[in-house]
């Protein structure tokens, strides 16, 4: 879950764009950026020689005086020799030393990047690992999820009520790490010392509970699979835990709710939405990708995020998006909008991730469409249809989908709805939903527990519908422009072609003449059919996203 719209560095360019929306990508103006821009979003020389295999965060947490202490253990495997490591911790949080086989490092700290002169010989191949000592007080989210930072609230009995949210801003804002999304560790163990009345939860399962003699305990949770660096998050709070066994494509799925104390029983009641959630998503996208880590939603003191194997939930137990439909159609009160669009998360954002946030429509566009299959699989495809044309009202078309690479920077928060739009349109390309829903869960098997490229998922979806869609994604993707079919009809001869479009532009489309379903083949030149009947009336199929330039 994620809109972009609050994104600090983007405000000015926003607005700048939205005087001259019909210009293309390439006539825009470049937004600037920084060094540090550069150092959080590049795979630096001091990133790429290191793969990472493992983190143990191991933090206390002091709801007291807002502050967080502790340490990372980064384990990684060397790629190619090298002297100087990366890691990323962002101000006001401190870095206090970092120890190697016994010895402490010398550490250049430029900004949120500290570069760590190891003493070591680093070989090939070589298993190593390098202990990070921080401590302060984390920046405060001002607006969860969608400004990063540490939540720090109370529940309704007075009792702190504490969560991690961090996409986009980095996890880099509250422990230290290799804060680049291309790099993943296999496997984590998050443990989380809290005063000894609070639960903290974290990803993956519970390992175990320590008691401490200073009066607090320590939950150890364990992931077993790769998990990226915004999905890691702590949620500290008087939890109460219900849970239920899911029969999935792999066998049992451990399904674990925890929510504040006074909610249980509403949580009873509107969780049950999980059981159908996962029923509908292994249908569309195949198995839930983290059997081993088990499902969990888990109230957080926010509207909600898609943490891997512990789906955070603030949506107050209602349907809707807090109690209102984002199509305007009504589909959208058929269901609790955060149980499934963050659930549908865990196959577009957790199993398959991107690399570089300037592709974050993968996760985004998926999952926005994602909500349509949802309603399709329990209230018919035309309930999933008119979802999904019906969000349309909400696309600004002020940027294209795709970001500047390299910078950490994404691209326009249309990603949600016109990326949904899209994968509606190329499934009215594709015109056999078997064949669609075959696609979607051959992304998540083969690129199973990956990070991605855009280029990767483009050229998976031409292989496999069998078709050239290069047009088509930098249509939809790079430009802002919605093509435009052009036709006319005259005498008995219609006449039609692509308008407002990308150069080549050749999206097959499917229409009605006088009620009888015809496909054409525009491309941007004119093309035409001879011998039809004077006076044909032309109507586009609703389910594309297209405009309709009729008497053009
Ligand atoms: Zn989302």
């Amino acid at each position: 879950m994620k809109n972009l719209s609050a994104r600090r560095t983007l405000t000015g360019v926003v607005l700048l764009l939205g005087l001259c929306s019909l210009e293309t990508q390439a006539q825009q103006k470049a937004p600037t950026f920084t060094r540090q821009d550069t150092l959080r979003g590049t795979i630096t020389p001091e990133r790429a020689w290191w793969d990472l295999t493992y983190y143990h965060l191991d933090i206390r947490v002091n709801p007291a005086d807002s502050s967080i202490h502790g340490k990372n253990t980064i384990r990684y495997k060397v790629q190619e020799p090298y002297q100087i490591m990366q890691i990323d911790l962002q101000p006001p949080m401190r870095m206090e030393r970092v120890m190697q086989n016994g010895k402490q490092l010398n550490v250049r700290q430029e900004g949120n990047a500290y570069f760590v002169q190891l003493v070591d010989a680093q070989q090939k191949g070589a298993q190593n690992e390098v202990e990070v000592y921080y401590g302060g007080k984390p920046q405060v989210s001002e607006n969860p999820p969608w400004s990063g930072g540490i939540t720090w609230k109370r529940d309704e009995r007075g009792k702190p009520f504490i969560a991690s949210s961090n996409q986009g801003d980095g996890a880099s804002l509250w422990w230290p790490c290799k804060d680049h999304m291309y790099d993943e560790p296999d496997s984590m163990l998050i443990s989380v010392a809290v005063p000894k009345e609070l639960t903290n939860v974290s990803n993956g399962r519970l390992r175990g509970i320590d008691n401490n003699p200073n009066g607090t305990r320590t939950f150890h949770w364990a992931v077993t699979n790769p998990i990226n660096n915004y999905g890691v998050n702590i949620n500290i709070g008087d939890y109460v835990q219900f849970g239920e066994k899911y029969q999935g494509e792999k066998g049992v799925l451990d399904c674990d709710y925890w929510v504040i104390r006074d909610n249980l029983e509403k949580a009873k009641e509107q969780f049950k939405e999980v059981p159908r959630t996962l029923q509908a998503f292994e249908h569309w996208f195949g198995p839930y990708p983290f059997y081993e880590d088990s499902y969990k939603l888990v109230e957080a003191p926010y509207l909600g995020m898609e943490h891997q194997s512990s789906v955070t939930y603030g949506n107050g137990y209602q349907n809707g998006y807090r109690g209102r439909d984002l199509s305007g159609t009504g589909w959208g009160l058929k269901f609790d909008f955060i149980i499934i669009h963050e659930s549908a998360h865990e196959w577009f954002a957790n199993n398959i991730t991107y690399k570089d946030v300037a592709d974050m429509w993968v996760h985004e566009g998926f999952t926005a469409y994602s909500e349509s299959l949802f309603l399709d699989y329990h209230y018919g495809t035309q309930a999933g249809n008119e979802y999904t044309i019906g969000k349309r009202a909400s696309i600004k078309n002020d940027r294209p989908l795709i970001g500047h690479y390299n910078v950490n920077h994404a691209g326009s928060g249309d990603m949600y709805n016109k990326g949904a739009n899209m994968l509606h349109t190329l499934r009215q390309i594709v015109n056999d939903d078997e064949k669609f829903r075959g696609i979607l869960r051959g992304l998540n098997r083969d690129f199973y527990h990956q990070t991605v490229t855009t280029q990767q998922i483009e050229n998976y979806l031409s292989k496999h519908t069998g078709r050239d869609l290069s047009r088509f994604f930098d249509q939809y993707l790079r430009d802002i422009r919605i093509p435009e079919l052009e036709y006319r009809v005259e005498k008995k001869k219609l006449t039609y072609r692509w308008a407002n479009a990308v150069e080549g532009f050749d999206m097959p489309v499917k229409v009605y003449l006088n009620g009888v379903e015809t496909w054409l083949e525009p491309t941007t030149n004119w093309k035409e059919i001879k011998k039809i009947k004077a006076g044909t009336k032309l109507t586009i199929d609703p389910n594309f996203y297209v405009q309709d330039g009729k008497g053009a």
